[in-house]
Formats: C-alpha cells, structure tokens, sequence
C-alpha cells in the first residue's frame, strides 16, 4: 500500500503534518482561545426551544439571507461590502486560496501566524512565502514590502491581531500593504472582539481588501460559523468555490438565536478584556518571563532557555492545558501561549506556573 500512496499523494501533502489537537479530558482548558463560559440553562432551554423547529429534511437556505444580514448588522460591515459565510473561517481561507490557486504563484505572510494559512496554501498546490517578524513580533517594514515586490503574491494574509503573538500590527504600514500589493490582502481579525481595531470599515478604499471575521472566538468555537466581508465583484468569483449548503440549517438557527443574544457575547468579551489585563499583571509580576503584549484573548510569554517544555508538562500534570510553540520555529523558543479563562482557572494557572517557576 505504501508504494501506491508515495505514487499518488502529491510530495507536499506527504509531507505536510496533520493539523493535531491534543486532548483536554479534564483539563482547564486554555489552549485553543475559546470563550471559557458555558451557556445559562435558561439560554440554552430558549436554543433548543429555537432549533426544535428545524426543517432537518430539507436543505438549508443557500445563501443562509437571515444569518447574513444579522451577522452583517453586529460586524459593522459596510453597506456596499458583499459578505460570504463559511464553516468557520478556515473554510473562507480555503475559498480564498482555491479561487486564485495556481501552482507557482505565492501565498505570503508574516512568521510566525496562523498555521492554517500555509496548511491550506501547500495543499492547494501554491507556494508559502513566510516573512519574518521582528524580535517584538512587529512587521519588518522594508523585509515585508521587499518581499512583496520580489515574490508578487496572489494573497497576503495579516491576522489582526496576529496568532499567536497577540499584537496588532501598524495600521499604517498595512494601508502601505494594500496600496502596494497587485494582489488580494486579507486581513484576519478572528480576534475582533478583544480589541478595537479594525479594517472593516475600510474596505470601500480598496479594491483589493478583503476582511475576515469568526464566530468563533467570540464563544461559538463550536458552531463553526465565519464571515468574509470584501468588494462585491472579488466575492462574485470566490463564492463560486463554495459548495452549496455549506451551512447547516442547525448552524443558520443557532447563529441567528446567537445574533438575538449579542449583549451575552459582548459582556462576554468586555470581561474578558479586563481579565486580559489582570492576566497580563500576574505574569508580569513573576520573575524570568518576558510577557507580549496582547490585543487579543490570549498571551504569548517567554520562559528563560531550556524550559518551555518542563513547564507545559508541569502546567499540565497540574490540571491546566496551553499551549507549546518551543519547538515550532526559531523565533518562537521558550514560548507558551495562554487563553483567557475565567477568574478562577486564571489564577490557577498563575499560581501553578509560579509554582513551577520557583524550581
Ligand atoms: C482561530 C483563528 C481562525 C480560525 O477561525 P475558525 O472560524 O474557527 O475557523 C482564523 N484566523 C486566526 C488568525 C485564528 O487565530
């Protein structure tokens, strides 16, 4: 069998890693930047009142109307903006990659970022371009424009804030980007409800913005529910690459009951906000860390040489899953990333990690 896999699987994905999800089990889980609330029993009584009526024999509506317009209303996207929704904002990435894949042409952006924008560009056969950040994480000026005149890529990705450094990067460097690049820059602001930044409202000033939003870290990490927002006529081609029905008739009841209950998701976040702030204060306080500054529900920090690895396992013999990036690139070295829980699993953590720190 494996002669006839080495014959037919193209190179690049036998070569590609999985996409690996550790187990949590019963671990508080602050690995993978979910909301860390659970929903009131009187919240979900009123969802399953609401999904009780769903036309599960029929297909959904195709272009999910409802859904769209309310999803347009709480994401402030302009009015002359078209909008696609996905299954999860990895979907419209792959939308995005697959209406301009041509193997050759590049798909680039800034290292480190998120995974899913190389996994995706390989397997649709382009080539990554990775440009490296700075030591702070912040967009090398000269290093970014260089690259993007040398390797003219279709895409340029920007998540905004990055994943997984926390930082936004300089809006007005990005309105350089998007002046300069022949091709399409999608700003990825999965992080947009911990901060208030955006380029939203900018996308009627470019022909070649493209503005991607998700459900997911806001609190419906399960839903599987993203949208791209962009000019109408780059929307008409991508949209062609969607399969039909690609979200559920369960998926278009439960965002639109979310939709009805935005005020939830936004405390939600306000308070996440703050204990972001308290997060950041007891990392500081502990000694030999360097701590990132972040604009979105998790922190990046640094432990000193050697050790990332000894304290994600003591973290985790503790009870408490984040997440490893020693090991992924060399920039990255002695760092761990830590989502934004409640109050109590945040001080577990930290009284844990000080623990581990004073060995
Ligand atoms: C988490 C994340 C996503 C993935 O969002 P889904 O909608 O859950 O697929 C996209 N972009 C960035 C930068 C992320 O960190």
């Amino acid at each position: 069998m494996q002669e006839k896999i080495d014959k037919l699987v193209r190179p690049e994905i036998r070569a590609l890693a999985a996409y690996h999800v550790p187990e949590a089990n019963d671990l508080i889980k602050l690995d993978a930047m979910e909301n860390p609330w659970p929903w009131s029993d009187a919240m979900r009584a009123a969802w399953l009142a609401a999904i009780r009526t769903a036309a599960i024999n029929r297909y959904p509506d195709p272009a999910a109307r409802e859904l769209k317009e309310g999803m347009r209303r709480v994401m402030d996207v302009p009015d002359a903006a078209g909008v696609i929704l996905g299954n999860g904002s990895d979907e419209l990435i792959q939308m995005i990659i697959q209406t301009v894949a041509v193997p050759g042409r590049v798909v680039l952006a800034p290292d480190p970022t998120f995974v899913m924008y190389r996994q995706i560009a390989v397997v649709a056969g382009m080539d990554y371009v990775a440009v490296p950040l700075l030591d702070d994480f912040s967009l090398d000026r000269d290093v970014l424009l260089d690259a993007v005149a040398v390797h003219d890529p279709a895409v340029i990705f920007v998540a905004y804030p990055n994943n997984p450094t926390g930082n936004l990067f300089d809006a007005e460097l990005l309105r350089t980007l998007l002046s300069r690049a022949a091709g399409l820059v999608v700003i990825d602001e999965a992080y947009a409800p911990f901060t208030d930044a955006s380029f939203m409202s900018c996308i009627e000033d470019y022909d070649n913005l493209l503005v991607l939003r998700t459900v997911s870290k806001m609190g419906l990490a399960g839903l599987r529910l993203g949208l791209l927002a962009g000019p109408p006529r780059w929307l008409e081609q991508i949209d062609k690459t969607r399969l039909p029905y690609n979200i559920s008739v369960i998926n278009q009841l439960t965002g639109c009951f979310a939709l009805d209950h935005q005020d939830t998701f936004l405390a939600q976040a306000r308070e996440i906000r703050s204990q972001r702030a308290q997060l950041m204060k007891g990392l500081q306080g502990l000694p030999s860390l360097t701590v990132y500054p972040s604009e979105a529900n998790f922190i990046l920090f640094r432990t000193p040489p050697g050790c990332a690895t000894d304290i994600f396992s003591g973290l985790r013999k503790a009870g408490i899953l984040i997440k490893n990036l020693d090991g992924s690139i060399a920039s990255l070295r002695g760092c761990l990333r830590v989502t934004v829980g409640t109050p109590d699993e945040n001080a577990a953590f930290l009284a844990a990690l000080e623990a581990l720190l004073e060995c």
